[in-house]
């Protein structure tokens, strides 16, 4: 299964409490590319977003409240193809579960996903940001069609 996306992306952005500062200057120095795509982020990350961009975030549930489980709901739905999620690797999160699902997820439908500052750079000057894409999906027919048999 492929699908086209357009130019204008859905980007989500995510980050633990402390990656925030660095996802929030990450996010002001690209302020002019991530303008022209739409932005969805997790509630608190969202909020400093907002402020620091200055333009409007869709903003989810905060990630330990069901933001990150938002956000792999809609990579699976198709309404979200792009994710920036700076993870702490340093600190146990109450939500790890969830933390491990979205990254999945992105993985699953093959979305582009940058979890440090370094990928996130290569990602926002990719040139295949800018114009349309052909995204190739593994065949799930089986998965879809997997049929549970009673025992
Ligand atoms: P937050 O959630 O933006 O609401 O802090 C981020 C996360 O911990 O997943």
């Amino acid at each position: 299964m492929d699908f086209v996306l357009e130019s204008k992306r859905r980007i989500a952005l995510v980050a633990h409490d402390n990656k925030k500062q660095d996802l929030i200057e990450w996010a002001s120095w690209n302020r002019a590319v991530l303008a022209n795509h739409t932005i969805y982020a997790t509630g608190t990350t969202g909020k400093l977003l907002e402020q620091a961009l200055d333009f409007p975030i869709h903003k989810l549930m905060s990630g330990p409240l069901g933001g990150d489980q938002q956000s792999g709901a809609k990579i699976a739905e198709g309404e979200i193809d792009f994710l920036i999620f700076f993870w702490d690797p340093l600190e146990p999160q109450p939500h790890d579960p969830d933390v491990k699902a979205l990254i999945r997820i992105a993985v699953v439908w093959n979305i582009p996903v940058a979890c440090n500052r370094a990928s996130a750079d290569y990602l926002i000057s990719s040139p295949l940001l800018g114009g349309a894409y052909q995204s190739v999906l593994p065949n799930y027919t089986a998965h879809v069609e997997r049929v549970i048999e009673p025992v």
